[in-house]
């Protein structure tokens, strides 16, 4: 028998299919490209952040066999962490906002993860998931020192390496050297800044976009210079209020704010179009790379990302009430 190699779940983060869009690539003349990190085993494009901070952690020594990982996370990075903790033999301890949707929490919990709700609030106040979550690691280590890694997604730069070193990777692979445009939305900033990194050292004309949901402050960060952020969007794990390690100095050639009333619609049509059920980021990413594939013409190639399940946010995408709360609609094809 050969070697057994590759057979690890963690073997089976990353290397996911770019899926063509073909209504909107036929609409726009582009190929409109997404890689599918909705099927990561925990089902998210942060099961690679997750392996890339707890490979480099164990690297440095500061993660010790059966130690405890700490994170604080709109939810995705938390199920990573789960998944790749779970596998490799570490606890979790995953702090989350309370306003996040609710499929996320119970997967959490069902990953066996010593879930923590917390009030939300902005990051200046120290009650902020991501203080707390840094806090829980700080006293786990002065008990214990050594018994915890805070996993730090927002500013511990493993996290863009690995995109970097896979992503942005896969996606010049999967093109033939041939993409023209990469776009997609921003929640740590490791999934832009590492593909952006890795295209632009294989070519420094790959065009870079940003898809920016309202409510968050990059958009108007790179058109005016300001950090400043209005109105808000039920897209979940995107959008920020402050410039983090891993969005620094990162190469944005097109920025563009996406409203949600352009977003969500997209969602539905990925659904209907394309038999693609994602969550409400990837209608971000898509609407973004319409918009790039519109702005440079027919005939180029725009990849982006097809970040999650739609079904992770079943209450709340396929909720005809709480859609128009928010003065959006469900689709009269759907039933519900
Ligand atoms: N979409 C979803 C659903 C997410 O959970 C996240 C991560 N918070 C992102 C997009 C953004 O990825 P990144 O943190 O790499 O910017």
């Amino acid at each position: 028998m050969n070697e057994l190699t590759n057979m690890r779940l963690t073997d089976r983060i990353g290397h996911t299919p770019l899926i063509r869009l073909n209504h909107l690539s036929d609409a726009t003349g582009c190929e409109i490209l997404g890689k599918a990190e909705f099927m990561n085993p925990g089902g998210s494009v942060k099961d690679r952040a997750a392996l890339g901070i707890v490979r480099d952690a164990e690297a440095k020594g500061l993660l010790r066999p059966g130690g405890t990982i700490v994170e604080g996370t709109a939810g995705n990075t938390g199920i990573g962490l789960a998944v790749v903790g779970n596998s490799l033999g570490y606890p979790t301890i995953i702090v989350m906002p309370d306003n996040q949707s609710q499929d996320k929490v119970d997967t959490l919990r069902a990953y066996g993860a010593d879930v923590r709700l917390v009030p939300a609030c902005p990051f200046a106040n120290p009650g902020h998931f991501v203080h707390q979550s840094r806090r829980i690691a700080e006293e786990l280590n002065e008990k214990d020192p050594g018994s915890a890694l805070w996993a730090n997604q927002f500013d511990n730069v493993a996290n863009r390496e690995f995109h970097e070193a896979t992503t942005g990777q896969e996606i010049w692979e999967q093109t033939g050297g041939k993409v023209h445009g990469f776009i997609c939305a921003v929640g740590t900033g490791g999934t832009l800044a590492g593909i952006s990194r890795a295209l632009k050292a294989h070519n420094e004309k790959v065009a870079i976009g940003i898809a920016d949901p309202a409510g968050s402050a990059l958009y108007n960060y790179l058109t005016t210079g300001e950090l400043r952020a209005e109105g808000g969007s039920i897209s979940e794990g995107i959008g920020t209020s402050r410039i983090t390690a891993n969005f620094a100095d990162t190469c944005v050639d097109i920025p563009y704010q996406i409203p949600d009333s352009e977003s969500i619609p997209l969602v539905y049509d990925l659904i209907r179009q394309e038999g693609l059920c994602c969550g409400g980021s990837t209608g971000v990413n898509v609407a973004g790379a319409v918009r790039m594939a519109r702005e440079l013409g027919p005939g180029h190639i725009i990849t982006t990302i097809f970040c999650d399940s739609g079904l992770r946010y079943r209450e709340r995408l396929f909720n005809r009430a709480f859609l128009a709360s928010k003065g959006l609609e469900l689709p009269n094809w759907l039933t519900l």
